[in-house]
Parts: structure tokens; C-alpha cells; sequence
């Protein structure tokens, strides 16, 4: 297209007056997160010691490689505790900026569970987890690349964590794997404040408020819904979730503040899709994937 001066003086002027939307500014590319959100499921399911796994490790590996000032992959074992195998685990850490001592952890877990105990008619098979797993990494890769192209002032430690989601019901002490190896092994400086994304890509997006993480970090809680609703997206409702037992709570346990930003209504009050095998890809939507992702990076230009 050719721009003649008139229409390029009025569209100057249509932004000045209209205000450039947000979500135009952050540059955040919901589609490709969603390409990626796909292309993970592509790999299968993703639980400790799967083919999947491996894939997954080399996906993320290949992506954030090139993107971060430095890479980590922080290997670690542990006895299964429901077979006599042992466990291989990796939280990978992707650091941007890594000297600086004012930081922030943006998180994910990208393992998927090795069954889907509510799943009607395959309980004990593993699933691919669109939602619970690659909605939450979809959005930090993308964030990845708009942070290498345009900075932000504070250090990011972009982490994904694994064995976030190994326990069987009501066996807390296996779940939380990865964070809780990571609390103890931390990447030097250590952050101050910790955002974690979980079952963030639920076309029918609704993100309430969890108790646990509005006790540790009120602030930070409210300026990011406030964002949110700012931009537009009233997907964020500044209103009592459910309480969440979720990668968050190591960070907490050692001081940090950290809030889980999730939606653990998929899609309605009744969790219908959660731990079965409809948590795929067509229940999530790069919509929902934009809400979040581009509130994120709005928020981090902000710092
Ligand atoms: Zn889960």
C-alpha cells in the first residue's frame, strides 16, 4: 500500500487520539503461542520418563537456546514411589540478563500426568495436557522471544519446571517436584517475585483470584488484574478462586512472593476437562492464550 501524506497525517492523528491498544504494544504473538501450545501435544503425553519427555526436553531446548543469555537444563533423580524405577527429572531454566539482582521468575510446568484418574474411560492412561502443561509454557516461549527483541529492565529467569503434576490424588508429597528441587538449587540471584501460569489456554477463560497467592503478594495480584482489565481482557476477575496447591507454594514456603495465575474452572465450575483425556488442544484457544500473554508483557514493560 502507498501512503500519501493525507492518510498518513490522519493516521497519526487517529493514534493520538484514539491511544495505541495495549495489546498492540506488548508484541505478543498469541497464534504462535498456540502453534506451540499444538505443537507440544504433537509430542504426546510428556510424564517422567516418557519418549514424550525427551521430545519435549529437545523442543524446548532448540527454542529457548538461542533466545536466552544462558541456558540450563537442571537435571535431577528420585525414586519413583509407585514403582521400584527411578526418576528423571529436568526443570529447564532459561536466564535473561542473569547478573542482575533485581529479578523475576516467570513459570510453567511442562510435565503431564502419567494418568487421567478422572477420565471416564481411560483412567490410568497418561495424557497430553493442552491445557493442564502446554497452555502455561505456550505463553512463556512466546515471551521469550519478544524479550530477547525488546528487553525488560528487570532479570528473568524463565523456569519450567517438571513433576509438577506426578502425584495420585491426595498424594501431596509428590507433587511439586520440580519447584520444590529448585527452591533448594537456585539459579544465583535469586528473584523476588515469582509468576506462575497454570491451565491458562481454556477457551473458556475465567481467572479468579487464589487465596494462597493473594496472602503472599496482594500487590502484585492486583496490578496484574487491573492490567488486565485495563487492556480489555475481563477474563481476569478480581474475586475469591479456589486455593491452589501449585508450583507457587515452594517459592512462598522460602519467603518469595509468588502468585499462580490459573483457571481452574475447565471449562465451568464442574472442572469437567480437568485430568482426562478431553484436555486437548481444541478446549483451548490462542484468545485465551492473548489474555494472558500480552497482560504478562505489558506488565513486565511496566517494570
Ligand atoms: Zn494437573
Amino acid at each position: 500500500m502507498q501512503l500519501n501524506f493525507h492518510t498518513f497525517y490522519l493516521s497519526i492523528l487517529l493514534i493520538m487520539c484514539s491511544g495505541v491498544p495495549l495489546a498492540a504494544q506488548s508484541g505478543f504473538d498469541a497464534e504462535r503461542a498456540f502453534e506451540d501450545l499444538h505443537a507440544q501435544c504433537d509430542l504426546g503425553p510428556r510424564n517422567p520418563n516418557s519418549d514424550g519427555a525427551q521430545a519435549a526436553i529437545q523442543f524446548y531446548s532448540s527454542i529457548l537456546k538461542p533466545l536466552a543469555d544462558t541456558l540450563h537444563l537442571q537435571n535431577f533423580q528420585m525414586d519413583d514411589p509407585y514403582s521400584s524405577e527411578q526418576l528423571n527429572l529436568t526443570n529447564i531454566v532459561a536466564r535473561f540478563q542473569p547478573k542482575k539482582t533485581q529479578r523475576i521468575i516467570l513459570c510453567a510446568h511442562w510435565d503431564t500426568r502419567p494418568r487421567a484418574e478422572y477420565d471416564p474411560t481411560a483412567p490410568t492412561r497418561p495424557m497430553i495436557g493442552a491445557n493442564d502443561g502446554a497452555s502455561g509454557v505456550a505463553i512463556l516461549l512466546e515471551i521469550a522471544r519478544q524479550l530477547q527483541s525488546n528487553p525488560v529492565n528487570p532479570g528473568i529467569d524463565i523456569i519450567l519446571f517438571d513433576g509438577e503434576d506426578y502425584g495420585e490424588p491426595r498424594d501431596l508429597e509428590h507433587y511439586l517436584l520440580g519447584s520444590r528441587y529448585y527452591v533448594e538449587h537456585p539459579f544465583k540471584p535469586m528473584a523476588q517475585r515469582v509468576i506462575l501460569l497454570d491451565m491458562v489456554g481454556d477457551a473458556e477463560l475465567t481467572i479468579k483470584v487464589d487465596p494462597v497467592s493473594y496472602r503472599s503478594a496482594p500487590r502484585l495480584i492486583e496490578e496484574i488484574w487491573a492490567l488486565a482489565n485495563d487492556i480489555g481482557y475481563d477474563q481476569f476477575q478480581l474475586v475469591t478462586g479456589a486455593s491452589m496447591y501449585d508450583d507457587h507454594v515452594p517459592f512462598i514456603e522460602k519467603g518469595i512472593q509468588a502468585i499462580d495465575i490459573i483457571d481452574f474452572e475447565y471449562p465451568g465450575p464442574n472442572n469437567a476437562y480437568w485430568h482426562t483425556h478431553d484436555d486437548t488442544p481444541d478446549k483451548c484457544s490462542a484468545e485465551s492464550l492473548e489474555a494472558v500473554g500480552n497482560t504478562l508483557l505489558s506488565w513486565l514493560y511496566q517494570q
